[in-house]
């Protein structure tokens, strides 16, 4: 059984996965996916140089995002063009990590991705579990971990999925606007409830 875990900005994804790891459950993150197929090395890499050119390498010959970013930013087309080479090969890495771990002994994994609903990503999963948390809570959380400001990171949740239409995507629901202890227990209930359903089925 694979569960696609997602939340906004700050919500709290990557610490429910080592949670969830701590009980046996491997995962792997979309966004380390992403980041994943551009590496030197990368064919996705190799395509975006020999299209855009030298600049879009930083000095060490990793993607130079800013370069890349500012770049989609201005042409809606080069946009289109990035996501067109970048997707196929997302969803094919992902697969291949939701294939191997399907073989592990481990009884159900996680796919963490921000953007689950918005890519369809969604698909590639059995259940969703949405970690929630008010939206003053991850203002705080973001602008202290991210170095941002209250104004900025309001700006990033605001481009967001509205956090009542990512509950209403959810099969199960974890609350982390409390303290550690209270993730660590709502974990280990959904981790029994999963158990048991991939024992049943
Ligand atoms: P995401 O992966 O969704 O962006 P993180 O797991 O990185 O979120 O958590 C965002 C920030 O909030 C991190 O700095 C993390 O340590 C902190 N954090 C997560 N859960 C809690 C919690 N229950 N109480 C306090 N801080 C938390």
């Amino acid at each position: 059984m694979t569960i696609g875990v997602t939340g906004g900005i700050a919500s709290g994804k990557s610490t429910v996965a080592r949670a969830f790891e701590a009980h046996g459950i491997p995962w792997v993150d979309a966004d380390d996916v992403a980041r994943e197929i551009v590496a030197p090395g990368e064919p996705a890499l190799d395509e975006i140089v020999a299209r855009h050119g030298q600049a879009m390498l930083d000095a060490e010959g990793q993607l130079n995002r800013r370069a890349l970013r500012e770049l989609v930013f201005r042409e809606a087309d080069e946009r289109a063009w990035l996501e067109s080479v970048m997707h196929p090969r997302i969803r094919q890495r992902i697969l291949a990590y939701l294939e191997r771990m399907r073989e592990s002994q481990a009884p159900y994994h996680l796919l963490v991705s921000p953007l689950l609903f918005e890519s369809g990503q969604f698909r590639l999963v059995d259940r969703t579990l949405v970690i929630d948390i008010p939206e003053s809570v991850q203002i705080t959380r973001t602008a202290a971990r991210d170095d941002v400001n209250e104004a900025q990171a309001q700006a990033i949740v605001d481009a967001q999925m509205p956090r009542h239409e990512r509950l209403a995507c959810a099969d199960d629901v974890i609350d982390n606007s409390g303290e550690a202890k209270s993730l660590a227990e709502q974990v280990a209930t959904l981790d029994r409830k999963y158990r048991a359903l991939c024992a049943s089925s």
